[in-house]
């Protein structure tokens, strides 16, 4: 080791970062810079020379990018003064000159190019324990809060403030809500056309005034104070159907939030206040980013209630046998008209759970059916002329509209959407979060 060292000193002017790192798989528990200092030591006591002190910022290999450390995390924290964050990680961009240096240095001391470990990874560990200890937070590999990028040619410390997501269920209460902004076909959303505002949507650039999105994102993204926000649903109701009963999970997620550890209830209160009881949002909760992906992914069933009237008069003993033949049936079927044309149509089997009616009168009955996601209901009992199978109406040999169609529950199929893994503790009082001392 200590002809090692004496080899490495050898080659100029060297810091004690540069000296310690080709022997940084050695003595767990010392920085690199401890390791240069230990050698420096024991070459001067075995030779009986003077010691001299490491090189500091006229160290040929790193140009003194160790003396820099501190100054780097102050930056760093300078960056993000406004955020509020509690896990971050560091990358560098190391200049290549001082790369090629770091292989030079092992290679004019006859030692193995890749011993020890590369200068890119003890200055982000560097950099980084430092940034933990000036903004009082945690390293997290995986998704931080905040990702630092130390460009050390361009002299630059840039951070990406990842997004922030809120959990919940909402009911929505009245028709002709959409889930999300939908954009006016007409004028595409400009709200005009040629010079004069889009007849269509009264130049709003709307086709609905609001949408479930647009009555809970914007005070998420308020209160988080972010640039920008998306909602996620698991899955979504008919623009004229009612979400009731327990409603539909959601995720709303905030781009470069300056707040996060929101007190969640409030958030509820808030939204509630300001969707005026079109849409109603409960069990609102801070949650990690994967649950965007949960809501979308889950397999869910999902229980709905139809409003059906009948073209020809229906006896209650016929219609409770359709229903007998339908609780439980696989039922096939191919893409409905109504539904986007840019999906490709095909044929599909959904199985239809739990099937059960009442009959109003001649002409009219109330239909409940616990199907699997994916399951469209309309088409169910109207049989969609032939394109459903089987159908209420093709068992009942007559016509069979939904006139209503509300959504009571949407579970998930083999487990609950809400897992306690996916949740964060929020900035309730007493709760973990912005009072966190370490
Ligand atoms: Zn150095
Ligand atoms: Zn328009």
């Amino acid at each position: 080791m200590l002809d090692a060292a004496r080899a490495l000193l050898a080659t100029g002017p060297l810091c004690d970062h540069c000296l310690g790192r080709p022997f940084a798989e050695r003595s767990f528990g010392l920085g690199n810079d401890e390791r240069g200092h230990g050698l420096r030591v024991a070459v001067a006591l075995a030779d009986d020379d003077d010691f001299q002190q490491g090189a500091g910022g006229d160290c040929w290999v790193c140009e003194g990018v160790f003396e820099r450390l501190d100054e780097f995390a102050e930056r760093a924290a300078d960056v993000v003064e406004d955020y509020e964050f509690s896990t971050y990680q560091v990358g560098t961009r190391v200049p290549p000159l001082s790369e090629e240096n770091d292989r030079l240095l092992r290679e004019d001391a006859e030692l193995a190019t890749d011993v020890g470990e590369p200068l890119r990874k003890e200055l982000n560990r560097e950099v980084g324990k430092r940034v933990g200890r000036v903004t009082g937070t945690d390293v997290d590999f995986e998704r931080p809060h905040v990702q630092f990028l130390l460009d050390v040619d361009a002299d630059s410390v840039e951070a990406t403030v990842n997004s922030a997501h809120v959990y919940g269920r909402y009911r929505k209460l009245e028709r002709d809500i959409p889930q999300t902004e939908w954009p006016c076909s007409d004028c595409r959303g400009s709200g005009r056309q040629g010079s004069e505002p889009c007849d269509t949507c009264d130049g709003s650039g709307y086709l609905y005034p609001e949408s479930v999105e647009q009555l809970t994102a914007p005070v998420v993204e308020d209160v988080m104070e972010g640039v920008d926000s998306t909602f996620h649903g698991a899955g979504r109701e008919d623009v004229d159907a009612l979400m009731l009963g327990t409603g539909r999970p959601f995720v709303i997620e905030v781009d470069e939030p300056r707040r996060r550890a929101v007190d969640a209830e409030r958030l509820e209160a808030d939204i509630n206040a300001f969707a005026e009881g079109n849409v109603e949002v409960e069990g609102l909760r801070l949650c990690e980013h994967t649950m965007v992906e949960r809501v979308k992914e889950l397999n869910a069933t999902k229980r709905y209630r139809a409003s059906v009237e009948f073209g020809g008069d229906v006896t209650a003993d016929d219609l409770a046998d359709a229903v007998a033949d339908l609780d439980g049936a696989t039922i096939e079927q191919y893409t409905p008209n109504r539904v986007d044309h840019r999906r490709a149509s095909k044929t599909r089997t959904r199985v239809a759970h739990e099937v059960t009616s009442e009959l109003e009168d001649a002409r009219h009955a109330t239909v409940e059916v616990h199907g699997a996601g994916g399951l469209y209901i309309k088409e169910l009992i109207s049989g969609d002329e032939g394109r459903t199978e089987p159908s209420l109406a093709g068992l009942l040999g007559v016509e069979a509209t939904v006139t209503a169609l509300d959504v009571l529950a949407v579970e998930g199929g083999e487990e609950p959407f809400e897992r306690e893994e996916f949740f964060l503790a929020d900035g309730r009082d007493g709760a973990d979060g912005e009072d966190d001392e370490e």
